[in-house]
């Protein structure tokens, strides 16, 4: 498939979804390594905003453009993990005008926009999906390192119940590659700075149950990310500690972006479909991981979240 895609083909964008994370940028990456080595006529750009540094490692990070050259137009538009067009935030103007659209997603909100879709709702992740079409024997280190990156975050370690056997599999081919695991493991997912680790101690310090227990929600304010120092991107993972809590069915974490709006983020266990909130809001996602921007004070946010979840609750209130 991706042979038949790549030779329509010479110029090649590769894009994510905006604030990208582990798996956005592990699969835009990997997709550019394995271009780059393994078609050596083709040119191929990533476009992503600023990403997380401990993920500047990864081989080609350096070039990744913030920015769109001016009347740039490319053969190809390479989408992954990201589940519509507006979530492109910068690079949309090239997916609208690449002569060719890919894209290459797992979310249950994704609705086939592009002109060839691979979209795989119960993938583990993005760069699971990237992985099957490539010919594993032309896989390189720095293309498995990216892989692995993704699908570390995105399964939360290999913890989460999308992490499929076929997901440990590829994870064991990663390995015989020569990633590093855990160095890899510990660099880019464990380790936070000394203010994150305290604006997640405060997180969880105010963090407030509601419905019986059966949620949680925790708010930062601007404010406080500022007497931090801590950027948006540098909140993630904090909404997993939430979920931690015993009995907690619902954990919501929301920041605020700017007066009275807020990035929240929600993750969920059996009993309740985020992605549908999340959806019914604007936003989208998984079904256990979901996220949206809201505006309103945290209040309202949650009054009107905490609706939903009760909706889906129904008698197990
Ligand atoms: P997070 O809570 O970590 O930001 O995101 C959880 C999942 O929901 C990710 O797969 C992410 O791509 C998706 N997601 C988060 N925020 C939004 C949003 O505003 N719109 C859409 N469509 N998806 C989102
Ligand atoms: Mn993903």
């Amino acid at each position: 498939m991706l042979n038949k895609i790549l030779s329509q083909a010479d110029t090649i964008a590769i894009g994510g979804h905006v604030r990208p994370d582990g798996d956005c940028v592990g699969s835009c990456m990997a997709m550019y390594c394995y271009i780059k080595e393994n078609y050596k006529d083709k040119k191929v750009t990533v476009y992503l905003e600023e990403i997380p540094r401990p993920f500047e490692f990864l081989e080609g990070t350096e070039s990744i453009c913030h920015e769109i050259p001016e009347d740039k137009t490319y053969d190809l538009f390479i989408c992954q993990d990201c589940g519509d067009k507006q979530r492109l935030g910068f690079a949309a103007p090239l997916f609208e005008t690449a002569a060719h659209t890919f894209c290459i997603d797992h979310h249950i909100s994704n609705e086939s926009f592009a002109e060839e879709n691979y979209v795989v709702p119960d993938a583990s992740s993005t760069s699971e999906l990237v992985y099957e079409l490539f010919d594993k024997e032309k896989v390189s280190l720095s293309t498995a390192e990216a892989l692995y990156l993704g699908i570390v975050h995105d399964t939360g370690v290999f913890q989460f119940s999308c992490a499929a056997p076929s997901t440990f599999r590829m994870a064991a081919e990663l390995l015989e590659k020569g990633v590093d695991a855990p160095k890899l493991i510990r660099d880019t997912y464990y380790v936070k700075s000394y203010a994150q680790n305290q604006i997640l101690a405060r997180a969880l310090m105010e963090s407030i149950l509601f419905l019986d227990g059966k949620g949680i929600v925790s708010s930062i304010r601007k404010s406080t990310m500022e007497f931090y120092g801590v950027t948006p991107k540098e909140l993630d993972g904090i909404v997993n500690h939430l979920r931690n809590t015993r009995g907690v069915k619902v954990a919501v974490f929301m920041y605020e972006l700017e007066t009275n709006v807020y990035k929240v983020s929600m993750r969920s266990d059996d009993d309740v479909d985020v992605s549908k909130i999340a959806r019914y809001y604007g936003g989208g996602g998984h079904k256990k991981a979901a996220g949206l921007t809201m505006a309103g004070t945290h209040y309202d946010i949650i009054n009107n979240l905490s609706e939903q979840i009760e909706l889906q609750l129904g008698g197990s209130l």
